[in-house]
């Protein structure tokens, strides 16, 4: 019995965040698109190969400008998963837009990319891939689908920070992506996110929503005399505060994925014994993905109930989290949304879904003592004469 509690998440630091914030603090640019801004800016467009990043309050933010930027009308659908994040939705519903659900892959628990084409109708305007867990939707079938049918592509990004998909990042695919630094994030700057433009043609009106629908940044760079407003914005960029807390972080991501990464593998070697017994079913990452360690769950047989496994676990002083209710059964995902044919595979999937404490200083000992309650909880669920592990 360990005597501390197995937090589920611990937010990381890098050691370099106050230097930073107190260098902002002596430039007195306290205001957005500073010097840290810039630094930031450029390490996403390094870093991810975007063509432009420009750096927003949170991911959610980020969202909802790509969905002014997309020019989202009444009316308007939107083609993305059920089993996401509200933000993925809200910020098209905020614009008029219908979000129409698509049922999930068993394995990597992403959109399903063959149901895609049969969703789309005269009305669709844009696809909208979550890489749940970050480890990648199948993007090439996502893009040709888009092209065929001269829809937007805009990766939910929030999860794969970093993470890859036939050797691209994710959020530089599709013509627009959006990460988060949210504090639950690999990396973080409390609240925080980018929006990533990889279409040329998008990148001006991107940096005139953000700037509360002005060209103050052609104003800044020189190349107007004056500046004014030029289309519907907002303001959607954060202060040099949090710039320079995020970039102290950014330089630190390398080494914060191959943490996490390596905890990740561990938790995957505790537990391929307790797979092969039928006790669960580990994620699945295909060959094409190079995941960033965000998050390391497992899925309890059909029948099991998760409940009683999170309360056991409790017991052991161990933290555990299960992860979104689907949105076409929240109240307003009903009410805004509609699906695309039944949602099975949502609905049996994210009930069955168990999320493992997972944070850059958890041991390898308590590692273990988390695979042991769980693998002890499991077994005397199955003892109850419960049903065996699905899929
Ligand atoms: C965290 C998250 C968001 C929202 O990011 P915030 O920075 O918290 O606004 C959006 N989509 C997904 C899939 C997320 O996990």
């Amino acid at each position: 019995m360990n005597a501390d509690r197995i937090p589920f998440n611990k937010p990381y630091l890098s050691g370099k965040e106050l230097e930073y914030i107190t260098s902002a603090h002596r430039n007195g640019h306290l205001a957005g698109d500073g010097p840290f801004t810039a630094r930031c800016h450029q390490w996403l467009e390094n870093g991810i190969g975007c063509m432009r990043a420009l750096l927003t309050h949170s991911g959610t933010a980020a969202l909802e400008m790509s969905a002014l930027l997309l020019d989202i009308q009444p009316g308007d659908e939107i083609i993305m998963p059920p089993f996401t994040f509200v933000s993925t939705a809200n910020a098209f519903v905020l614009r008029g837009g219908i979000p129409v659900f698509v049922d999930i892959r068993e394995d990597t628990l992403n959109i399903d990319e063959t149901l895609i084409e049969e969703a789309i109708t005269p009305r669709t305007r844009v696809i909208v891939p979550v890489h749940y867990a970050g480890i990648a939707c199948e993007m090439d079938s996502i893009n040709a689908i888009a092209a065929r049918h001269g829809l937007s592509v805009v990766e939910d990004a929030a999860l794969g920070f970093m993470s890859s998909y036939k050797g691209r990042k994710l959020g530089g695919i599709g013509h627009l992506g959006a990460c988060s630094f949210h504090e639950t994030k690999n990396v973080i700057s409390g609240e925080g996110g980018a929006l990533l433009v990889n279409t040329p043609e998008l990148i001006t009106r991107a940096e005139i929503i953000r700037e509360k629908g002005t060209d103050r940044g052609r104003f800044i760079r020189g190349e107007v005399d004056k500046y004014t407003w030029q289309e519907v914005g907002s303001s959607f960029l954060p202060g040099e505060l949090t710039a320079a807390f995020l970039l102290a972080q950014l330089e630190a991501a390398t080494h914060i994925n191959e943490v996490r990464v390596e905890t990740w593998n561990r938790y995957h070697a505790s537990l391929a014994a307790a797979e092969a017994g039928g006790l669960l079913r580990r994620p699945a990452v295909p060959p094409e993905c190079i995941h960033n360690g965000h998050i390391y769950y497992v899925l309890l047989p059909t029948g099991v109930d998760r409940k009683e496994v999170i309360d056991a676990l409790k017991c052991a002083r161990i933290d555990v989290a299960f992860h979104y209710v689907p949105l076409h059964d929240s109240p307003a995902g009903r009410r805004h949304g509609r699906t695309h044919g039944r949602l099975e595979k949502t609905e049996k999937l994210a009930q069955r879904l168990l999320r493992l404490p997972l944070w850059i200083g958890i041991s390898p000992t308590q590692q273990e003592e988390v695979c042991q309650g769980l693998v002890r909880a499991l077994e005397n669920a199955a003892r109850n004469g419960i049903g065996k592990a699905g899929g």
